[in-house]
Order: C-alpha cells, then structure tokens, then sequence
C-alpha cells in the first residue's frame, strides 16, 4: 500500500541520533540549541522554541498570546482537533468561520463578523501548506488589538508575500510529526518575534520554572532555579532535535520534491472528470505542498466519498481524509450550525487525501491517477 505520507529518513538522522546516544545527553541540550538557532535563522525570525509536539507548541503559543477562560478564539473547523482542543485547554471557546470553498482556507471577510468584545485571538490553519491571506487578518488582528496565531503545521517551507511563514504573524505553530514535511519524531515549536513571549514560553514549557538571573536565587549555583507558575513538560529532547538537524538541511529539496510531484498530479487529474484539485491562491506565496488534496463529486457518483476511499485502498493507494470538520465531531456539535459553516460541510462530501511524499517516485503519481480513474469510472451514475 502507497501510505499518503512516509517520512524521508537518511543515514545523517541515523548517525546523529546514535552519536547523541553515545553522548549521554539525551534531555533538552546542545541539539535542541542547535536545531533553534538553525530553525530561526532559517525562517528568519528571533525564536524559536522546540517542543514535544505541534499540540504543545499551540497550547504555548495561545497562552503566551494571553488566551484564558472566557476568552474567544476564531479559528476554521477545516483543522485537526489539536487546533481547537488546545483553545479549550487554555480555558477559552472556539468559534468557527467557514473556509473559502476552492482552498478549505479560513475565510479572512468572515472573520470580522465573528469577534465579539471575548475575542482574544485569530487562529488560522495553512491548509494542506497553502498559506493564508494574511494581511487582511493582520490588518483586523491590529485594530482590534488581537493576536494572530498560525497554525503552520503544514507550512513549514511555505511564504506569503515573500516573507516566511513563521515570520508573519505574532506567534507561529509548527509540527514536526512524521507525517509532516519535516519530522522529529514527535515534535513541534513556536516561533515568535517578541521576547517576552519568548521567556514565558520558554518557561510554561518547562514546568514554570525561571532561571534567568532575576530570580530569586539568581542565575548561577546548583539551586539557581524557582517556580513561578503551573508550567507544564513540553521540552524537546535532543534525541528528536538530532533527527531535525538533517530534516532542516534537506527541507528546501524535499519541499521541491512535493512541488515537482504536486505539479504532476496536477496535470494528470486535469482531464479526469468528477474529480478536481483543491485551488490555488491570487496573492504571491509559495505552497509548502504538504498534502495532495483533491475534490471528488459524490453527486456524479453512485456511492459516497468514502467508497472512493475504500476502493482506492483495495487497489493500494492509501487514500485518506483531511479533515473531518471539527463542528461534525462530537466534541465540537453544537458549537455551531453545518447550515452556517457550508463550505466546510459541503467540503466533507468530497475531500479525498491522494499519496504525496518526497521519495514517491513519478510512476507513482502515474499509478495513482491511474487506480483513482478506474474507481471513478466504476462509481460513476
Ligand atoms: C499535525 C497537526 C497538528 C498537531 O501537531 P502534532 O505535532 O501532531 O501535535 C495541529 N494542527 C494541524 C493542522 C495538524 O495537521
């Protein structure tokens, strides 16, 4: 079976993890300095912070924006849970906007509508690694003294108006699991332009604790370390930062990688019928292309969505679904009406995840465009 998503691992990440074995120093250490310096230098940005997963680099990023109980936060169902999950878990609510129909965006005019006098933070998703239209949430984040937090999960790599993503917004989310465009194993972090968001990150992520020379007991000796709030055990170790390390080295070849293969499909769904790539966006960007997500017709269909999925499987493609929209999970249903969010219900009908990763070869792409016009002609009316 042809997985949607495979991790490129090379002798490097092999090597560097065995060395840092051999090292001793397996917690949060030189690696994970490294892996920091070089993620930041990279995006271009003052900080950025490791962490133990992508769901923990967004809790981090909407408490140092100030997110607490009573506070909304307007974000786009199109996500996975982890997105709105984290919202609940700094004590705030969820409100979804609808998406835009051609790229399962979040839908910047349908933002302004959603905040109210609770409304603490903007939180879009770059879906599939297409980047947002950011300046018009910026702009309405800047006169509602809002802070715009990105979920970059599937970004990294990508930029918006030639700046990138990462350096745009105030605070910015990454993953690093293995599906994802870069991996660590597990792992994640948040980059931010701010330095004092920088310190309390730094410090919710380990346990609370300030060791900085204004402590209380000062920056120096074996008991140079104070509490100052719950803080919570979100540290990298330098196990997963010696895997980033040589994942950050080949990023740009590997995100060329999905560009060439995205290109491909492209060009070989074009003369399909009943099946159609999500679309692109006006503004200068470039799409980090971290999923192959296509639109099926159901209505052109005999079955379902979901048959198409199944079919494809049989047939060793190993298709999927991304995502099932969080207002159609139990935990989100009654947070708001399908009726008011269309396009992300309607989305949910036709939303088919095709095999997209840096080592598939391009008889692959030709194999799977192959398997999906043969299930589509057998479920056609
Ligand atoms: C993967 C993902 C996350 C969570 O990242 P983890 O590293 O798995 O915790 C959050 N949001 C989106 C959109 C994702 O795809």
């Amino acid at each position: 079976m042809l997985p949607y998503a495979r991790p490129s691992i090379t002798e490097a990440e092999l090597a560097e993890v065995e060395e840092c074995l051999r090292s001793g120093w397996l917690a949060t250490g030189p690696r994970t300095e490294r892996f920091e310096a070089r993620l930041a230098a990279r995006l271009g940005v003052p900080h950025a912070l490791a962490t133990t997963s992508g769901t923990a680099a967004l809790h981090l990023a909407l408490l140092a924006a100030g997110v607490g109980p009573g506070d909304e936060v307007v974000t786009t169902p199109m996500t996975w849970v982890a997105t709105a999950n984290v919202i609940l878990h700094a004590g705030a609510r969820p409100v979804f906007v609808d998406v835009e129909p051609e790229t399962l965006n979040l839908d910047a005019r349908r933002v302004e509508p959603a905040l109210t006098p609770r409304t603490r933070a903007i939180l879009p998703v770059h879906f599939a690694g297409l980047p947002c239209d950011l300046d018009p949430l910026l702009e309405l984040a800047r006169a509602r003294g809002l802070a715009l937090v990105e979920d970059a999960a599937h970004a990294l790599g990508a930029s918006y108006k030639g700046r990138p993503i990462g350096a745009v917004g105030d605070l910015t989310m990454f993953s690093f699991h293995p599906a994802k465009n870069l991996t660590t194993g597990e792992g994640g972090a948040v980059t931010t332009a701010c330095d004092e968001r920088a310190a309390r990150i730094r410090r919710l992520r380990y346990h609370g604790i300030e060791q900085s020379p204004q402590s209380r007991f000062g920056g120096r000796g074996p008991a140079a370390y104070e509490a100052v709030e719950a803080g919570f055990k979100y540290n990298m170790s330098d196990l997963q930062a010696a895997i980033g390390l040589h994942q950050l080295d080949r990023l740009d070849e590997r995100n060329a990688r999905r560009r060439e293969l995205a290109a491909a499909y492209r060009e070989r769904l074009a003369p399909l019928p009943h099946v159609e790539p999500l679309g692109t966006a006006p503004y200068e960007h470039e799409h980090a292309w971290h999923l192959m997500v296509v639109r099926v017709d159901p209505d052109a269909l005999r079955g379902e969505r979901d048959d198409v999925i199944q079919a494809l499987r049989e047939v060793g493609v190993g298709a999927g679904v991304h995502f099932v929209p969080l207002h159609l999970q139990a935990l989100y249903r009654g947070v708001a009406d399908p009726a008011d969010l269309p396009a992300a219900t309607e989305a949910h009908r036709r939303i088919v995840t095709l095999p997209l990763f840096p080592d598939m070869a391009d008889r692959d792409v030709d194999f799977v465009v192959d398997r999906l016009a043969k299930v589509l002609a057998n479920q056609a009316r």
